[in-house]
């Protein structure tokens, strides 16, 4: 198969190699070069514009921060939309809204292309090793077409509905994985400022009812050694909290807890953390409470 690739990030690039490892001619694009570089190296084709990777492709993916910069792709100079045309297939891997991911199949449906919603859960490792999950919004049949495409890159390949809905259940992942992270940074502040040492409270939390799976994600290598290299980018956690803030606020709902992240996020984010692992909010938090969680600061016991 042909495969366009647009987006070489921490997620994009590793992604992408595994594509081009399972021996497909992929095309690519990335406003960096160096990634598009790497990514070449294996086997893949640099090209100059979206319009270029359409052109010569029969499906492209792409994997961008967010909807600015998915409208640029597809609607903006030499993008996507001007090279599309039946039979073609766009797969967005974007963490981005519904509203975009409609208003593009919406453009590209009238030039016969075909589109799927596809965001990601896992960690840049996940990435790697294509033990992704991965899912997908837009028909069944389509999803069944290009399946094996997605299995290169995700154990966990589900069909969650119509176009949008991808986008839908990943940012109700992400409301609960960064109030996890946060419940993971204040209950451990209170633990830590009571003389806790923060290994043992990990080591107890694992078999104990307040554990979650974030705590194995960012205590080790990131939390407990307070190294915040990402990763996934705090900055790209804020805008999926607000992107999840918008929605219940269109849909008229509550988001308390969630909220409450979008703020916390957002302070640190002001505080300069932004280009940090996200990992680095529950650290802020820790801040405020004036302790470390990395066992390194002397220990109250009053
Ligand atoms: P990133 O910021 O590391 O990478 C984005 C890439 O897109 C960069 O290489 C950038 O140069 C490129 N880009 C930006 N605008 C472009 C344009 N107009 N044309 C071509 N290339 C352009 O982001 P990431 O961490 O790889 O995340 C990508 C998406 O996946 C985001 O929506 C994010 O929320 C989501 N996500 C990230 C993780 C993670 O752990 N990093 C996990 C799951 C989902």
């Amino acid at each position: 198969m042909n495969v366009g690739f647009i987006g070489l990030g921490a997620m994009g690039l590793p992604m992408a190699k595994r594509v081009v490892g399972a021996g497909h001619k992929v095309l690519t694009f990335d406003l960096r070069r160096a990634p598009a570089e790497e990514l070449a190296a294996l086997g893949a084709t640099i090209v100059a514009t979206p319009a270029e990777v359409a052109n010569e492709t029969d499906v492209v993916i792409t994997m961008l921060p967010a909807d600015a910069e998915l409208r640029e792709v597809v609607f903006g100079a030499h993008g996507l939309l001007e090279a599309f045309g039946p039979g073609k297939i766009l797969i967005d891997m974007t963490s981005a809204t519904a509203e975009i991911m409609l208003a593009v199949e919406q453009a590209l449906a009238q030039r016969g292309g075909r589109v799927l919603d596809a965001p990601v859960s896992g960690s840049t490792l996940a990435a790697a090793d294509g033990t992704l999950t991965i899912m997908v919004g837009g028909t069944a049949e389509l999803l069944e077409q290009v399946r094996p495409l997605l299995q290169t890159m995700g154990k966990n390949v589900l069909h969650v509905g119509g176009v949008g809905q991808g986008k839908l259940v990943k940012i109700v992942n992400q409301v609960m994985a960064a109030i996890h992270l946060l419940a993971i940074g204040e209950a451990f502040s209170l633990g830590v400022k009571c003389g806790a040492d923060p290994k043992v409270l990990y080591e107890v939390i694992k078999t104990s009812s307040g554990y979650s799976r974030m705590m194995d994600l960012r205590l080790p290598g990131f939390l407990l050694e307070g190294t915040f290299k990402p990763g996934f980018k705090l900055d790209l956690m804020k805008k999926d909290l607000n992107l999840a803030v918008d929605s219940a606020q269109a849909k008229g709902i509550p988001l308390m807890f969630g909220s409450l992240a979008a703020q916390v996020f957002s302070a640190a984010s002001t505080a300069g953390r932004g280009g940090e692992d996200f990992s680095a909010a529950a650290n802020f938090l820790a801040g405020l409470a004036g302790v470390k969680l990395d066992g390194q600061t002397q220990r109250s016991t009053e």
